[in-house]
């Protein structure tokens, strides 16, 4: 398995520089799965090329990973084309070998590694189920100029056709960090057959690799649902941060590099902060999350010993596995897994496993609810579980023309029931605060615009008459 990568900016032997690789040697890594040598086929003033060569032991990962890619029966485990195709082996060498050239940073040329130079990267072999169509969708949209040679499967019987591989050369000017991780993200998605388990830190992964191109790409959602592995719930979140990261975008003037990746604070991070906050704020020691998802919040309340007992309930089985594997509940001390409960339930029925605690989170449920079933909901918390604070949050609908993607009256999420402007909200807000004895104020959170406020809008109730 083999990608070079040319250039011909002069001096070119730079790249040298930039990859931290030594144009004179050969050098070779251990990875977990196999080994990496990188060496220089040529290298002079006017053209230098490094090539990565991966040399992937089927039998060991077999061995050493408990049956990795193992779905296909035993004979598949050993014989299969990993060893020889461009995947997320590639990808995970690619962010090994060539670690600060993919961030940006060089030690020795740190301009050159900020500035667009002529760049070529071919791939000896890259699987594309697809055809070379999905790779020019892929590729072009980010400014690259594509060269697909089809592989025929057998070259001795032509009659037999193409295979679904590739050779494949890009060509662009541009950043080497941006080329790297361009290859990063897009091989596996080409390839759309990831070798191991895609779990939460995939998404953060694909998230920060995609800072700077991946929200404002045609096929985003396409590269999302393959990178992750079509795991719905993760592509689902995936999606709807893409969508507020950009929407958060426009509320700021062009970011710097540096500060886009300061960015990383997402919209979602900020939500989650504030419902911390406001939980804290109401002195909570046992607390519930109604709606908890995969667990996201559940994981920041357990950081935080204030907490002493956190319990998540969703009405969604498969997010309360994906929360049990996040959390990783089976690693937990003892005395730390007490802490923590995942509860299985509905919100639109009376639950008596949800009274007796002190404060419910709500974050981002509501709007997922049938408009129908809201008045059930509002009995079930207020008035059956009946915590002595709840803070809730959702979506402010006129914030959604910030969102270019966004067709007018469309919402954010598929799911979505309803999205309230910040006037409904508070309607809302009051009449149940009024109805059920508690006490509520509304707050924007994220980057606030004039005129259509912020994207989220959080209220707290406090039970009782004053705040
Ligand atoms: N609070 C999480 C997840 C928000 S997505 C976060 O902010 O990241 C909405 C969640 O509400 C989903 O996990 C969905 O399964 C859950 N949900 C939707 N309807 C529900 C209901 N009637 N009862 C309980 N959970 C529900």
């Amino acid at each position: 398995m083999l990608l070079t990568i040319t250039t011909t900016h002069t001096p070119a032997t730079d790249l040298g520089y930039l990859l931290v690789k030594n144009p004179t040697r050969v050098q070779s890594f251990e990875l977990a799965f196999g080994q990496a040598h990188v060496f220089y086929p040529e290298a002079d003033a006017t053209r230098c090329t490094v090539a990565l060569l991966l040399d992937v032991d089927p039998v060991g990962l077999v061995r050493g990973r408990g049956g990795a890619g193992g779905e296909g029966g035993l004979l598949r485990q050993y014989v299969n084309d990993r060893p020889y195709v461009a995947s997320s082996f590639m990808s995970v060498a690619l962010a090994s070998v060539f670690k600060s050239a993919m961030a940006g940073q060089s030690k020795e040329r740190p301009e050159l590694a900020q500035t667009p130079i002529p760049l070529e990267a071919r791939l000896a072999v890259l699987p594309c189920r697809g055809g070379d169509d999905l790779l020019r969708r892929l590729f072009e949209p980010l400014g690259y100029e594509v060269t697909a040679e089809p592989l025929p499967l057998d070259e001795r019987r032509p009659e037999q056709g193409a295979s679904p591989y590739f050779t494949v050369t890009l060509r662009a000017a541009c950043r080497l960090a941006d080329l790297l991780t361009h290859l990063y993200v897009l091989i596996p998605v080409l390839d759309d057959e990831k070798h191991y388990w895609v779990g939460e830190d995939e998404l953060e992964k694909l998230l920060r690799r995609g800072e700077g191109w991946l929200p404002a790409h045609p096929e985003r959602e396409m590269i999302v649902r393959r990178y992750l592995r079509r795991r719905s719930s993760l592509v689902r979140e995936a999606i709807a941060r893409l969508a507020e990261g950009e929407a958060a975008e426009e509320t700021e003037a062009a970011p710097s590099p540096e500060e886009a990746v300061e960015k990383a604070v997402r919209l979602h991070e900020q939500r989650l902060a504030a419902v911390v906050e406001a939980l804290k704020a109401t002195g909570a020691r046992r607390v519930l999350d109604l709606g908890c998802g995969e667990g996201a919040l559940l994981r920041l309340l357990l950081e935080d010993h204030a907490f002493e007992r956190v319990v998540g309930l969703d009405v969604s089985y498969r997010a309360l596995e994906n929360a049990h594997d996040r959390l990783r509940l089976d690693r937990m001390s003892p005395l730390e897994r007490e802490r923590i409960e995942l509860l299985h339930g509905a919100l639109t029925y009376r639950d008596a496993r949800l009274s007796g605690y002190d404060a419910a989170a709500v974050v981002e449920v509501i709007e997922h609810l049938d408009p129908a079933r809201l008045a059930a909901f509002e009995r079930v918390l207020f008035e059956c579980a009946r915590p002595g604070a709840v803070v809730l949050t959702t979506p402010n609908a006129e914030y959604n023309v910030k969102w270019p993607r966004l067709s007018a009256g469309r919402f954010r999420h598929p799911d979505h029931r309803f999205e309230w402007s910040r006037r409904e909200f508070q309607e809302w807000t009051t009449a149940v605060a009024a109805r059920f004895g508690y006490h509520a104020s509304v707050s924007p959170v994220g980057p606030e615009d004039p005129e259509v406020g912020a994207p989220t809008q959080m209220a707290v109730f406090r039970m009782g008459g004053a705040p």
